[in-house]
């Protein structure tokens, strides 16, 4: 920690010097220093999404979307316990640019007879595409320091993100709860909300209301060129999709204008513990929220029971079933040694499912992180 007087209000305040850009504590004005030369430079386009929520306002948010997500609304007070709420308000770069692709590519001939008068099956296809976006990157370094906010980004097209940086419209703008019930926001009052981007105000300590505010820690460059990036894979997975055989895709890119915002969010853990018989076989591990503060979205969540869980304690049930079964066999009648056989199969079949559900869902979570690989992304697309 070193002691630097701010560039705006001259008060003099501890910062850590590792970050690239300053907040003075006092005035809450942002700014460079170089080392070097003492040289201070204020960063003017700094901005924050005032954050709307408290700790008991989310824990009751997250009740109302795990009513929405439960067969039984009612016993969902009894049987989930919010074990930790925190808040965060963290800066990301967001580049508003334009992206314009122009693609080239085959496309299989549908009907064979048309073959005939073609050597080749194929037909050249070439198109394209404009695109705006506010591009969000995460201005600290250790991108999977909270839970899934690694992965935002959830696109209307069939394509698998293989980047952190997210579109800061469509992502602060889904997952309502209130939008999805229509229990309390009506469509003209939904329609009347602003975009999360329109309701930001310079930077100040007070608007994160209560959320620690975390540091700048990644330069405008690095953020710039990350963007970059993520809009060309974005674009080239979209534009693939047009042809069998992508052969020239090209993305050009208009930079408008690059601001630091430091965005609010949630992260909260609940419990399952079910009040039937489930309770003896479900192991209650924590399970994972993520809500934005603005308006309240859920943007990744975790769900208690899912399918596999129902598969594999079906299983158990079964086996016990199975045991008892045998147990009358041996000591009454013989004719216990079929139903024990009986619900052996399903035991067994229920277990072969779970396990084979688990090795799905292991699999296509080594292709994510193929994905994410850029000598593995060229290897599919080339
Ligand atoms: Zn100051």
């Amino acid at each position: 920690m070193h002691e630097l007087s701010c560039p705006s209000c001259n008060a003099s305040a501890q910062y850590e010097l590792k970050n690239y850009l300053l907040m003075c504590p006092f005035c809450s004005t942002t700014f460079a220093v170089d080392l070097a030369t003492g040289r201070k430079d204020i960063q003017a386009d700094h901005f924050i999404i005032p954050n709307a929520f408290d700790a008991a306002q989310i824990r009751n948010l997250v009740f109302r979307w795990l009513k929405r997500m439960h067969s039984d609304p009612k016993n969902v007070e009894r049987e989930y316990a919010v074990t930790n709420v925190s808040g965060y308000s963290i800066p990301y770069w967001i580049i508003s640019l334009e992206a314009h692709t122009v693609w080239k590519g085959l496309i299989k001939r549908q009907k064979i007879s048309l073959a005939e008068f073609s050597p080749s099956p194929y037909i050249l296809e070439t198109g394209q595409f404009r695109r705006n976006y506010r591009w969000a990157i995460s201005a600290r370094h250790n991108i999977c320091e909270h839970w899934e906010l690694v992965q935002l980004h959830e696109p209307k097209e069939p394509v698998r993100v293989a980047w952190d940086g997210f579109p800061l419209d469509s992502t602060l703008s889904r997952g309502r709860i209130d939008a999805a019930t229509g229990v309390k926001t009506s469509k003209e009052d939904l329609e009347a909300e602003l975009p999360a981007y329109n309701v930001r105000e310079y930077f100040e300590f007070k608007y994160s209301n209560g959320l620690p505010i975390l540091a700048i820690e990644v330069h405008e460059e690095e953020a710039l060129r990350r963007a970059k990036q993520h809009v060309d894979l974005y674009h080239l997975a979209i534009a693939s999709m047009n042809v069998d055989i992508p052969i020239d895709i090209c993305s050009e890119l208009e930079i408008a204008s690059v601001q630091l915002i430091h965005l609010p969010f949630w992260h909260v853990q609940y419990i399952y513990r079910p009040s039937n018989l489930l309770r003896f076989f479900q192991k209650s591990d924590q399970k994972n929220v993520i809500i934005e503060g603005y308006s309240g979205g859920v943007l990744k969540s975790e769900l208690a029971l899912v399918q596999q869980d129902k598969i594999r304690i079906n299983a158990i049930v079964c086996l016990i079933a199975a045991i008892m079964a045998g147990f009358c066999g041996v000591v009454w009648h013989f004719a216990f040694f079929l139903v024990a056989l009986f619900f052996l199969a399903v035991s067994a079949t229920s277990f072969y499912l779970a396990a084979s559900k688990n090795q799905k869902k292991e699999l296509a979570n080594s292709a994510l992180s193929m994905a994410s690989d850029p000598a593995a992304k060229l290897g599919t697309t080339g």
